[in-house]
C-alpha cells in the first residue's frame, strides 16, 4: 500500500469517469487489512478529544482497540451502543468537522479515519446479519413518532430498547426520510439504508407509511392513545428563488429532481418506467451539498453538461470539500459568481435559456462569507434544458399548523429544549431538521437519541 508516514489508508473508489455515468456506489469501502492498518495509527487516548466531537457519543477509542484485536463483532457491539444507524454514519457524516476534526493525531499527521472504520465495522456486521442488542421488560406504555427520517427512527429504536411499544407514522410510501428520497444511490446504497431499518423494525418498532399526519391523523388524535409522541418530520420544503419562468417545465426543485431519481428510481430508466429527461444541459442553482447531488445526479442520467451556478467564489461554498473534489472529477463545471434572474421558455412553456447576473465579492455578510455584489450590466444568456434549484430548504406547516399550542421558530420549525427535545406541548417532543432547520444526519440522530431519554423519564414519572 502506498502511503506516507502517518498519513491515513486511503479509501478504493471508482474511476471518476466510470462512476459519473453508473449510480453504483463511488467510495468502495476498506477491506479487512486496510481496516486493521488505518486502526493501527489510533494511540487509544485514554481521554478522548474524538469522542467529544461525535453529537451521539460513539466510544470512538473502544470500538477501535476491538478492531485492532480483529474482534469485529465486538466492535459492531460497542458501536450500536450509542449509534443505531453506523453503516449511514460511517458513509455520510461530516466527519472531518466532527470527531476527526478533534482527533490528536491530526495535530501533526492526519486525523484517524474514524468514519471510514466505522463503515468497515457496520458493513462487516450487515453482512453477517446483524446481531439483536438486548431489550428492557416491556413497560406497557405506547410512544408515536412522526416522521421516518434519521431523528424519527433513531428516537424509536432507543424507545423499543428500553421497552416501550412504539409506532412510526410516515407520509411517504417507504421510511428513511431524506436517506432515501434525498441522498443519492451513488453516496448511500437504498439497501443499506434498508437494511438499517429492516434493525429498528426488527427491534420491535412498527412502521405505518403513507400517513400524512396534519391530513390524515392529527397529533391530537394520536395522544388520546399513545402516551407521548416525538414529532421529527424534517424540512423538506423547498425554497424557491422567486425570479421570472421559475414556474417553466424543465425547471426542478432539488427536492423534486432528486426524489425522482432515488424513490421513482429515474436512474433505473427504462426497467423503471420514470424517467427524468434532463436534456444536454443542467444547471444547478447553490453551491451545498444537495446541489453537488443534484449536479452529480444530472450527469448520471445522461447530461453532457452539468453546472453549479453559485452566486459567491469557491471559497465560500457551503458543501463539504470532498463533495465539491468528487464534483470536480466527475466532470461538474463550476460556473461560478453567477447567478440566474430570469428563466426563459418557449410558446409550450419549456424552458431553454436562462439569465445569468455575474458578481464580484464584497465585504462580509452576517454569515461571515464575503458578499455577493452585483456587477451593472454583466448579463449573459446561456441555453439550458433543465434547472435544478438546490438554495435551502425549511419545514411543512402540516403538522405545526394542525397542533394548537405548540409554540414555533422564527423560521416556522417547532421551538423545542435542545437537551431533551421538550415542546411547549406537554408529552409532545419534536427534534432534527423540524427544530434546528436544515442540519446533519448525525444531529437528527442526537436529537432523537435525546428525546428518548426525555421521554423515557417523563413516562416513568407519570
Ligand atoms: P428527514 O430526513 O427530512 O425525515 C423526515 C421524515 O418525516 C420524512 O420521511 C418525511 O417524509 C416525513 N414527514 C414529513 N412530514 C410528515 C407528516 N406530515 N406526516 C408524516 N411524516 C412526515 N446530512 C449529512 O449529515 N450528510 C450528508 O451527506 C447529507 N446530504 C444531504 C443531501 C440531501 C440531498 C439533503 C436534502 C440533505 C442532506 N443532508 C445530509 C441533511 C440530512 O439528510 C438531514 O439533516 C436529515 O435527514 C434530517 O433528519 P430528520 O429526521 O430531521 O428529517
Ligand atoms: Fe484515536 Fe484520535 Fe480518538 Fe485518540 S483522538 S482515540 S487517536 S481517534
Amino acid at each position: 500500500m502506498s502511503q506516507q508516514v502517518g498519513s491515513r489508508v486511503a479509501m478504493p473508489a471508482q474511476d471518476p469517469l466510470v462512476r459519473n455515468k453508473n449510480f453504483n456506489e463511488v467510495a468502495l469501502g476498506y477491506t479487512e487489512a486496510m481496516a486493521l492498518e488505518e486502526a493501527s495509527r489510533c494511540l487509544i487516548c485514554p481521554k478522548p478529544q474524538c469522542v467529544k466531537g461525535c453529537p451521539v457519543e460513539v466510544d470512538i477509542p473502544g470500538f477501535i482497540a476491538k478492531i485492532k484485536e480483529k474482534d469485529f463483532a465486538a466492535a459492531a457491539k460497542s458501536l450500536k451502543g450509542k449509534n443505531s444507524l453506523p453503516a449511514i454514519c460511517g458513509r455520510v457524516c461530516p466527519q472531518e468537522s466532527q470527531c476527526e476534526s478533534k482527533c490528536v493525531r491530526g495535530i501533526k499527521t492526519q486525523p484517524v479515519a474514524i468514519g471510514r472504520l466505522e463503515r468497515f465495522v457496520a458493513d462487516w456486521d450487515m453482512a453477517r446479519g446483524m446481531e439483536m442488542p438486548e431489550t428492557t421488560a416491556a413497560k406497557g406504555k405506547k410512544v408515536a413518532i412522526v416522521g421516518a427520517g434519521p431523528a424519527g427512527l433513531t428516537c424509536a429504536g432507543d424507545l423499543a430498547k428500553m421497552g416501550y411499544e412504539v409506532k412510526i407514522f410516515e407520509s411517504l410510501h417507504v421510511a428513511g426520510g431524506v436517506l432515501m428520497y434525498g441522498i443519492p444511490e451513488f453516496r448511500l446504497p437504498k439497501a443499506v439504508v434498508q437494511k438499517e431499518i429492516d434493525y429498528i423494525k426488527a427491534l420491535g418498532v412498527d412502521i405505518e407509511t403513507n400517513v400524512v399526519c396534519g391530513k390524515t391523523l392529527l397529533v391530537d388524535e394520536i395522544l388520546e392513545e399513545y402516551d407521548a409522541v416525538f414529532i421529527g418530520t424534517g424540512a423538506g420544503l423547498p425554497f424557491f428563488m422567486d425570479i421570472p419562468g421559475e414556474n417553466l417545465s424543465g425547471v426542478f426543485s432539488a427536492n423534486e429532481f432528486l426524489t425522482r431519481s432515488n424513490l421513482m428510481k429515474a436512474y433505473s430508466f427504462p426497467e423503471a418506467l420514470t424517467p427524468t429527461r434532463v436534456g444536454k444541459r443542467v444547471a444547478v442553482i447553490g453551491g451545498g451539498n444537495v446541489a453537488m447531488d443534484a449536479a452529480r445526479t444530472a450527469l448520471r442520467l445522461g447530461a453532457e453538461e452539468s453546472w453549479i451556478v453559485y452566486r459567491r467564489s469557491a471559497e465560500e461554498m457551503p458543501a463539504r470539500a470532498e463533495e465539491v473534489e468528487h464534483a470536480r472529477e466527475e466532470g461538474v463545471i463550476f460556473k461560478l459568481l453567477h447567478s440566474p434572474i430570469e428563466f426563459k421558455g418557449d410558446e409550450n412553456m419549456n424552458l431553454n435559456s436562462m439569465v445569468l447576473q455575474k458578481f464580484e465579492l464584497g465585504e462580509p455578510d452576517a454569515s461571515g462569507r464575503r458578499k455577493p455584489v452585483p456587477i451593472p450590466g454583466a448579463l449573459e444568456e446561456a441555453a439550458v434544458d433543465t434547472v435544478v434549484i438546490a438554495i435551502g430548504q425549511g419545514p411543512n406547516n402540516l403538522v405545526t399548523g394542525t397542533t394548537p399550542g405548540l409554540i414555533l421558530t422564527k423560521k416556522g420549525g417547532i421551538q423545542a429544549d435542545e437537551a431533551t427535545g421538550e415542546t411547549s406541548r406537554k408529552g409532545v417532543y419534536a427534534g432534527g431538521d423540524i427544530v434546528t432547520g436544515a442540519a446533519t444526519v448525525i444531529l437528527a440522530m442526537g436529537a432523537g437519541k435525546s428525546a428518548a431519554k426525555a421521554i423515557d423519564e417523563y413516562l416513568s414519572a407519570k
